[in-house]
């Protein structure tokens, strides 16, 4: 059976956090493998995804992913955030690099864990977690290469990760030739699969940019014209990421994550016309 997992932000309001509640409490009876919640900018949520890991251990059934990143922190910091998550309960974390909070080049700092590698090496040293972390499809912007961020995953697997996620990419295609290269250059890990569902295209378009990944001409075509009609782009959103997740699952992806920003409607809809988690049944 395929897995599932999906992705939620910490809302910044009391408005966004009933949002995410019931967008958490519609997805829930998926009976999704885990959820996970990122780790603002420069640790701007620490504290707010700290609380919203908390409540979802608390009040649900569900299994928490806590996102952290080492960008402008300490080790001393960092490694206090590791040991709150592990108090918590948390067992699982996503383990990233991060971005600054102005985007700019990746700068350490001074006393801080130098970057997802380092950081993988901090958590399995300091408690018993389960690690995922990221890969790049179509290689992140900073890299010199998908050979690279191989070898950088590699390296990743190397220091205790034992999953990795990848950045959401609308090419399909991309996401098969990074699958083929992931197992030429052996790597045996789980590779979950990114998938974003958005009905927001300009919006998407502006992260696929930041991100590095490509805009295919027939979405872009799909879209055009349709910025002031909400519903049309809703049943091409729909459809899309119907074919996207039915052609992974056929070419033998094992787990899909949806990045959901917060909204369950369109993951929904794909996971209860593709039967996937508990809709199987
Ligand atoms: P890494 O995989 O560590 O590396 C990215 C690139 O940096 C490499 O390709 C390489 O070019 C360079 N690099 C790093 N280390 C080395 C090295 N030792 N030698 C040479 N080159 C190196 N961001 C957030 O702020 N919060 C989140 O919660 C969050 N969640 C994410 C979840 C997923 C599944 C993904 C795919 C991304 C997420 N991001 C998040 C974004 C991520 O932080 C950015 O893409 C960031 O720029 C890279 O972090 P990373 O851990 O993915 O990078």
């Amino acid at each position: 059976m395929t897995g599932i997992s999906f992705e939620f932000f910490p809302p910044k309001s009391e408005a966004a956090g009933e949002k995410l509640w019931q967008s958490i409490g519609r997805l829930a009876p998926l009976a999704p493998d885990f959820v996970s919640v990122t780790y603002g900018a420069g640790g701007t949520t620490r504290d707010r995804t700290h609380a919203c890991v908390k409540r979802i251990i608390d009040e649900t059934d569900l299994k928490p992913a806590a996102h952290l990143t080492c960008v402008a922190a300490a080790k001393s910091e960092v490694d206090s955030v590791i040991d709150d998550y592990a108090s918590a309960g948390v067992r699982h974390v996503v383990a990233l690099r991060g971005d600054m909070p102005d985007m700019g080049a990746f700068q350490p700092h001074a006393d801080g864990y130098t970057g997802s590698l380092e950081l993988v090496a901090a958590l399995a040293a300091r408690g018993n977690f389960d690690i995922t972390v990221s890969a790049y499809p179509e290689k992140h912007p900073e890299s010199v290469s998908i050979d690279a961020d191989i070898d950088l995953l590699k390296a990743k697997i190397d220091a205790g990760a034992t999953r990795a996620i990848t950045q959401f990419v609308f090419d399909t295609e991309a996401h098969l030739r990074f699958r083929d290269r992931l197992a030429a250059a052996g790597v045996t890990i789980p590779v979950i699969a990114g998938i974003m569902p958005t009905t927001n295209f300009t919006g998407a378009k502006r992260m696929a940019e930041a991100c590095g990944a490509n805009v295919p001409a027939w979405l872009a075509d799909a879209y055009e014209g349709l910025e002031d009609d909400a519903d049309t782009r809703k049943h091409i959103a729909a459809s899309v990421a119907v074919d996207q997740c039915r052609k992974l699952i056929d070419e033998g992806f094992g787990h899909l994550h949806f990045y959901t920003l917060n909204q369950a409607d369109l993951t929904f809809a794909v996971c209860r016309i593709l039967k996937l988690g508990a809709a199987a049944s």
